[in-house]
């Protein structure tokens, strides 16, 4: 039997998943594939600026893993910015931390603990909710993990 491939740990769902160029249409643009682990990679190290050793922990991946990771996912930002492609951010051998919510009511957005199920805004009641770990079909399998 193949061993189980242990999952990446991301530690909450990105705000914004598609990306494209000004003025040209969707349909003529190629697409670019931005996995869940290489945009938490790029985040990491670029964006919160941690070392390659302390990113690499935080997403339970070992250092090489990391820069590998980090490596194909500057190379697809390149490609995107200089080529002016369709770039989607999905898929990926990911568990989120954190869950991101917001809500379609009152525009409240908020972050919290994947293990809470949350069904209703914390600032107005409602329940209209976006769930962003959702959009990714992630949320029960994320609080599932270590369980098993
Ligand atoms: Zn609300
Ligand atoms: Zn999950």
């Amino acid at each position: 039997m193949p061993r189980p491939k242990i999952r990446r740990m991301v530690a909450s769902p990105p705000r914004f998943s598609s990306f494209k160029p000004v003025g040209v249409r969707r349909a003529s643009l190629e697409r670019i594939v931005l996995s869940l682990d290489e945009a938490e990679a790029i985040k990491l190290a670029n964006f919160d600026k941690l070392g390659q050793q302390e990113a690499s922990e935080e997403m339970g991946v070992s250092r090489p893993t990391f820069t590998r990771l980090l490596d194909s996912a500057q190379q697809k930002i390149a490609d995107f910015l200089i080529n002016g492609k369709e770039l989607i951010i999905e898929g990926g051998n990911i568990h989120f931390r954190e869950n991101f919510y917001e809500c379609l009511d009152c525009g409240h957005k908020f972050k919290i603990d994947i293990e809470i199920d949350v069904k209703q805004c914390p600032s107005c009641g409602s329940t209209n909710l976006l769930d962003f770990a959702g959009r990714f079909g992630h949320g029960r399998c994320c609080r599932r993990r270590g369980r098993n």
